[in-house]
């Protein structure tokens, strides 16, 4: 007789313990949850009544009542058991157009229904028992209709789940299959061997395997934390993609500006209209900081700003920086000091954009911050092996930081002492990414500074000597300097589908007296080439509708004996871009706004070539 108890008891202490844990953890109220608790809960009433139903067949004479009204809600137990597993598999198995509360409602509705109905069976049918030494076991119609009834709903669950199997979550998939599979073979054994009695025991073992599998509390805690982190993931993407087609819609515009103020600047204008001419061109150059410094920082969240290193003229660097920083000063009474270490070797290997970036950011500030008195921009050297320390300061007797200050100072947004410096613009964005460019780099920053007094920004990078330089080193000319040659007779072909972009290539090409032809396609380009028609260079932008500059290079380098010099124009301006284009066949790459001074050097390099 024990041995018809012992799975019961077994099973019955298994599943009150798994249900203690379960209900004293922390759980998150979601409907899968809620419908495992019912599970546990039916699942314990069918143990005891199952127990109490066995015990009372034992004695049978004494209730004979009784036993009938125990076996019976044995068996509309174990339906209302299947009936919550059906909802659950309706429920994990809704697709994304589907609310999972509604489904829900609605299966319980047709589930109330189906118990209803298997109830007045369950009353109505007969029930009779079957008591040997060994074992003991009910059967008849009841009975029966208990075991058509779940072959019903097993039907039901395959059916729905072989429908939505792609709309299950794959890790809920296969302990669901598993519990059908298990629940088919537990019911056809109590079919044909009604007195093993072993389905309060698959009742159990299904419960407890949904604990260990997918009902787990902490999975479910790690699942919602997932999922929360996929949202932030997707979102923080959206974003990141926003601001970029952001920085590209303003560059294109920004692009007009900057390209007809140069082009005025070097006009024959009265004074007073050259000085608002550079204005224009400093506010541009601003907006144009603002909007870079808005990318550099979403792609620092999004983890994808890359270092791209290559060999670079350090030198040419620092001509620029001072160029840039002189430019910047304006008639501030300021002594821009520089003081650069002779042994520093001419070509070095690493990003040259970036370094350039993080000491202008340092430079940008000390002219910003610093109101009378000097600047000192020293660039010393360690050389070790082929390994070359830049140790870069940046020295002022500006307005300094506060002591409490310093270490906030790399943090985004962060500006201080806003009421003294409210005409100074800023982003508070600059250190944040000068900061994270210089860990990118595994350099490192120190900063010094005494309130009233000044401050000093010390840098230093390690970057590769280049012994053998593949770059040529040319000296760079200003603005100023540029001597435009006449390249008459030569022809440039420029492909953009933006008019105003068209515009602004033609203006600044004009001063080098070619003949400019213009087209808004890549399709168009195509059909000038097979056409056999002439140019000594063709400017193409990247991004155009229906066919991508890069797409029209790789179509033009099918037609045999191509080989007009192409360069990429974009606005898509992000570091190792030129690297990109370089591979992709480009012969070289500016970006918009076009710089006047890179425009020159691209211009003459291919020209005087060709
Ligand atoms: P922004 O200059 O655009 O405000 P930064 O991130 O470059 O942003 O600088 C953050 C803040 O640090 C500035 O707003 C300023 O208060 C302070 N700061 C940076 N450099 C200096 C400096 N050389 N002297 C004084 N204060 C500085």
């Amino acid at each position: 007789m024990i041995g018809s108890f012992l799975f019961q008891i077994c099973s019955l202490i298994y599943i009150l313990l798994i249900s203690a844990i379960y209900f004293y953890k922390k759980r998150i109220n979601t409907i899968e949850n809620n419908i495992y608790k019912l599970l546990i809960f039916f699942d314990i009433i069918i143990l005891i009544i199952d127990l109490t139903s066995v015990t009372l067949i034992y004695n049978m004479d004494i209730f004979p009542i009784l036993n009938i009204i125990f076996a019976k809600l044995f068996l509309v137990s174990l339906i209302v058991w299947e009936i919550i597993l059906t909802i659950y598999v309706f429920t994990i198995s809704c697709n994304e157009n589907e609310n999972e509360k509604k489904i829900c409602k609605k299966i319980s509705i047709y589930g109330l229904s189906f118990l209803v109905f298997s109830v007045l069976a369950i009353i109505f049918l007969p029930l009779h028992f079957m008591r040997e030494t060994n074992y003991v076991y009910s059967y008849g119609l009841a009975a029966q209709f208990t075991y058509i009834a779940t072959a019903f709903l097993i039907a039901v669950w395959i059916i729905r789940l072989l429908r939505r199997l792609k709309y299950v979550k794959r890790k809920k998939c296969t302990p669901i299959v598993s519990y059908v599979i298990l629940t088919i073979i537990g019911a056809m054994l109590q079919f044909y061997i009604p007195q093993l009695l072993v389905v309060s025991f698959v009742s159990t073992f299904v419960t407890a395997l949904m604990y260990f599998t997918i009902e787990n509390p902490d999975v479910k805690m790690i699942e919602q934390l997932n999922i929360a982190r996929d949202q932030a993931e997707k979102a923080n993407n959206a974003k990141s993609e926003f601001l970029s087609n952001m920085s590209h819609e303003i560059r294109t515009p920004l692009n007009a500006i900057v390209g007809f103020s140069q082009a005025l600047e070097a006009e024959n204008l009265p004074e007073e209209a050259k000085e608002e001419v550079q204005d224009i061109i400093m506010a541009s150059q601003s907006l144009l900081e603002i909007v870079n410094g808005i990318l550099d920082i979403s792609k620092i969240e999004a983890n994808k700003l890359e270092i791209v290193n290559a060999e670079y003229d350090f030198n040419r660097i620092l001509e620029e920086l001072v160029a840039l920083s002189k430019a910047r000063l304006g008639d501030k009474p300021l002594e821009f000091r520089t003081s650069f270490d002779p042994t520093i070797p001419a070509v070095l290997y690493g990003d040259h954009t970036r370094i350039k970036q993080v000491i202008l950011n340092i430079l940008t500030n000390a002219i910003k911050y610093t109101h009378e008195g000097h600047i000192d921009f020293k660039v010393n050297s360690v050389i070790s092996g082929n390994i070359c320390r830049l140790i870069i300061s940046v020295e002022d007797t500006g307005i300094g930081i506060k002591q409490e200050n310093i270490s906030k100072l790399f943090s985004k947004f962060e500006r201080f002492d806003l009421e003294q410096n409210i005409t100074i613009e800023g982003t508070g964005l600059g250190l944040a990414i000068t900061k994270k460019l210089i860990d990118l780099m595994q350099g490192k920053i120190v900063v010094q500074s005494v309130y009233g007094k000044g401050s000093k920004f010390i840098i230093a990078i390690d970057q590769k000597v280049v012994k053998t330089p593949t770059i040529k080193i040319e000296e760079k000319k200003t603005v100023s300097e540029i001597t435009k040659k006449d390249f008459t007779g030569k022809k440039i072909l420029v492909v953009d589908d933006n008019k105003m972009n068209l515009k602004v290539a033609t203006r600044l090409l004009q001063d080098y007296q070619v003949e400019i032809e213009t087209i808004d396609n890549g399709f168009e380009c195509i059909e000038k080439i097979k056409n056999q028609e002439h140019f000594d260079l063709i400017l193409m932008d990247d991004m155009m509708p229906k066919m991508t500059g890069s797409e029209t290079l790789q179509k033009l380098k099918e037609i045999e004996g191509y080989h007009i010099p192409t360069i990429a124009l974009t606005a898509n301006a992000i570091s190792g871009m030129k690297e990109k284009y370089i591979s992709a066949g480009f012969d070289d790459y500016l970006s918009k706004p076009i710089d006047k001074l890179e425009l020159n050097r691209v211009i003459n390099e291919i020209l005087n070539k060709s």
